[in-house]
C-alpha cells in the first residue's frame, strides 16, 4: 500500500527541524515572557533582513496584516480597494474589516494574476476618486508585475499593499515580492512556504511612520502602556510562534530551492500532457507555494489521483464574488470564473522525495486522457 502524498505537509517541516524547534519552544517556556518579548523583536529583524527591507511588524495572522496595513495607511470607510476574486476570502475580509469596499478586477489568463491592463482601464475609465488602494495578490508564489503596478500607482496616486502570503521568496527582476509596495502583508499559516505551528503574520515596509502605526494598531493603540492613541486592537504574534519562525526562516531558502527542483520535474515530465501547465512570466522567479495545473476535467483527475493516495488542493474552487457572503450577481469575471473551475494544485512541498514526485507524475499520466 502506497503512503499518502499530501498537498502540503507542515508536520514534515516540523520533523525536519524538530530538535531546533523543540529547543526554541523550551527556551520561550522557561523565559517567563510569552507576549511581545525578545523572540518577536529578533524575528522581526531577521525577517526584514532576509526580505531586504527596513522593517517588519509581527501580527496575529495574514488577514490582520492586510487589515492593519490598510488602516495604518489611512484607508477606511468610503474608500475603495481594488483586488482580485481568485484569492482566499481573507484578502477581501481584510478590506471589509478596514471599513473600505472591495472592487474586483479580472486576472490574466496566462498567470492568473491581477490583469494590469484591466486595472489601468478601470482607473482611466471610471476616474473614481474613492479608489485609494490596490492589493495585488502574488498568487501561488508568482509575483505580480510590480514595476508596472508601481508606475500606475504613482500616476493615479494609489497606495499599494502587497498580499505576499504565498510569496516568501518570489522575485520580480531580482527583487523580492514584499519590498515593492508601500506596505506588504505576509501570513505564516502552517502550510505557507514560511510557516509557524499556529497562526502568525507580519506587515513589512520601508516607511517607519506607517510601520509604527501598525505597531500601535496591533496592541490597543498603545504608545505607552494603558494609553491608547488610536482605536487599536489585539493582533499580537506570540513568542512561541516567533521562536519557531526564527528556526524555520533559516531553512526557507534551501526549502525554496527544493520546491523549484520539484516544479522543474513536474514541468519537464508533464509538458506533453493535455494539462495546461503554470506559466512563469518574463523576469519573475516563482517560489512555488503551489504548482497549479489546469484542466476542464479537474474533478475526474482529482478523484483518480485520490484513489492512488495522492491528495491535491484546489485554490480556489469558488471565486469571492460567487460566495454567499460577497455575492455579486451583476459582476462577471470570465477568466477568474473559468480558472476556479479548472485549477488543481499538484502536491508540492519540501518534504516530498523524488520518488513521490515520480509517483505523482506517473499517476497524472495514467489518467484516462
Ligand atoms: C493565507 C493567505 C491569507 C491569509 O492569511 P491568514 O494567516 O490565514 O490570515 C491572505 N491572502 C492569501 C493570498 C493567502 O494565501
Amino acid at each position: 500500500m502506497n503512503l499518502k502524498i499530501l498537498p502540503a505537509d507542515p508536520r514534515a517541516s516540523y520533523l525536519a527541524a524538530r530538535a531546533e524547534i523543540d529547543a526554541a519552544i523550551q527556551r520561550v517556556m522557561l523565559s517567563g515572557q510569552y507576549i511581545l518579548g525578545p523572540e518577536i523583536a529578533a524575528f522581526e529583524k531577521e525577517f526584514a533582513d532576509w526580505l531586504g527591507t527596513p522593517g517588519a511588524v509581527g501580527v496575529a495572522n495574514g488577514t490582520d496584516a492586510l487589515e492593519l496595513a490598510l488602516r495604518a495607511a489611512g484607508i477606511g470607510p468610503g474608500d475603495k480597494v481594488v483586488t482580485v476574486a481568485n484569492t482566499v476570502t481573507a484578502t477581501v475580509s481584510a478590506i471589509g474589516a478596514s471599513g473600505a469596499t472591495p472592487v474586483f478586477v479580472d486576472v490574466d489568463p496566462a498567470t492568473l494574476l491581477l490583469n494590469l491592463d484591466a486595472l489601468e482601464k478601470l482607473l482611466t475609465e471610471t476616474r473614481d476618486p474613492r479608489i485609494k488602494a490596490v492589493i495585488p495578490v502574488h498568487l501561488y508564489g508568482q509575483a505580480v508585475d510590480m514595476p508596472r503596478l508601481m508606475g500606475l500607482a504613482a500616476k493615479h496616486r494609489l497606495l499599494i499593499i502587497e498580499d505576499s502570503a504565498q510569496a516568501h521568496g518570489s522575485l520580480v527582476g531580482g527583487r523580492k515580492a514584499g519590498t515593492w509596495g508601500h506596505l506588504a502583508a505576509f501570513s505564516f499559516y502552517p502550510t505557507k512556504n514560511l510557516g509557524a505551528l499556529g497562526d502568525a503574520g507580519a506587515v513589512t515596509g520601508r516607511d517607519p511612520v506607517l510601520l509604527d502605526q501598525v505597531r500601535l494598531l496591533r496592541q490597543y493603540g498603545w504608545h505607552k502602556r494603558y494609553v491608547s492613541d488610536l482605536p487599536g486592537r489585539n493582533s499580537r504574534l506570540d513568542e512561541i510562534q516567533a521562536a519557531i519562525l526564527r528556526v524555520r526562516l533559516t531553512r526557507l531558502d534551501t526549502e525554496n530551492v527544493r520546491r523549484q527542483e520539484i516544479a522543474g520535474q513536474y514541468l519537464d515530465a508533464l509538458k506533453g500532457s493535455p494539462l495546461r501547465l503554470p506559466q512563469v512570466a518574463e523576469g519573475r522567479t516563482h517560489c512555488w507555494h503551489q504548482f497549479v495545473v489546469r484542466t476542464p476535467r479537474r474533478e475526474e483527475l482529482r478523484a483518480h489521483l485520490e484513489k492512488k493516495g495522492i491528495h491535491c488542493g484546489v485554490l480556489y474552487p469558488v471565486p469571492v464574488h460567487r460566495q454567499p457572503a460577497y455575492h455579486d450577481a451583476s459582476l462577471h469575471l470570465p477568466q477568474t470564473e473559468q480558472a476556479c473551475a479548472e485549477v488543481l494544485s499538484l502536491p508540492l512541498h519540501p518534504g516530498l522525495t523524488n520518488d513521490d514526485v515520480a509517483r505523482v507524475i506517473r499517476e497524472v499520466l495514467s489518467f484516462g486522457w
